[in-house]
């Protein structure tokens, strides 16, 4: 995909083998990205809720991250835990819906486990996305599936440990991660829900695909978007 790691022959900082430093601008950027596209796709997220659920998924989670933009001024020079642990906490108390303390409960988690960090690893990076997923499982008492956001989260970590236990690079490992993440929101069509407000329409549900499965691998696209950016930046060539 024309990265700079494909076509750059010297080892480069963001290469495979050496540990990439992320930072509290990396979050923000992240955070910042999130909010631009689930605004951007508020109306498709929203449609699909319509099909299974009460049509406000897209609105619900704009209103979270349009409060979280504004909070975040106030934390941009924090150190990443406390980032993302204001960005859980504001969609907390500002989404009403299953998603915002779902979402909410995710980001204070993946905060929890980057606290105090201001610079961090690929590793580091991969402990605080389980955390996230382990605290979506914990929050909605709910596993794989059964329709809903971890269909998407749960594959694309599966896939980007898979990744990196076999020598793969941060950016390809994610790469990995969003095609595993797409095909995890595609596998949701044909499921029966069986939590959230979808699993009140029992078979009704199948054949629709679920909106927070979609929401979650919007935010993967702009994981990997974010990551991508910032390492080629990093490997310190011409593009630089
Ligand atoms: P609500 O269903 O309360 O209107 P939203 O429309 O904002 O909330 O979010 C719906 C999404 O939340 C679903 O598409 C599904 O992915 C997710 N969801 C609902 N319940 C759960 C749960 N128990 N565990 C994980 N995700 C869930
Ligand atoms: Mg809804």
């Amino acid at each position: 995909m024309g990265r700079v790691s494909d076509s750059v022959p010297a080892a480069s900082s963001s290469g495979a083998g050496s540990d990439p430093r992320l930072t509290s601008a990396l979050v923000i950027d992240f955070v910042e990205g999130v909010a631009a596209i689930i605004k951007a796709e508020r109306q498709y997220l929203t449609t699909l809720d319509s099909a299974i659920g009460d049509a406000d998924h897209g609105i619900n989670l704009d209103r979270g991250f349009s409060a979280v933009l504004a909070k975040l001024p106030e934390v941009a020079d924090q150190d990443a835990g406390t980032i993302l642990k204001t960005v859980g906490t504001t969609l907390v108390s500002t989404v009403g819906g299953a998603s915002g303390p779902l979402y909410g409960t995710a980001f204070i988690r993946a905060g929890g486990a980057l606290a105090g960090r201001t610079e961090f690893g690929a590793d580091e990076l991969i402990a605080a996305l389980d955390a996230a997923l382990q605290g979506i499982m914990a929050r909605g008492k709910a596993s794989r599936g059964e329709k809903t956001m971890i269909d998407t989260i749960a594959p694309a970590l599966d896939a980007l440990k898979a990744a990196r236990a076999n020598g793969a690079d941060l950016l390809d490992a994610i790469h990995e991660a969003t095609a595993a993440a797409k095909a995890g929101m595609e596998a949701t069509i044909p499921m029966l829900a069986t939590k959230g407000r979808a699993s009140y329409l029992g078979e009704r549900s199948i054949g629709h695909q679920d909106p927070g499965a979609t929401s979650a691998y919007l935010m993967a696209s702009v994981l990997q978007d974010t990551l991508e950016h910032t390492l080629t930046r990093e490997g310190g060539t011409s593009h630089g």
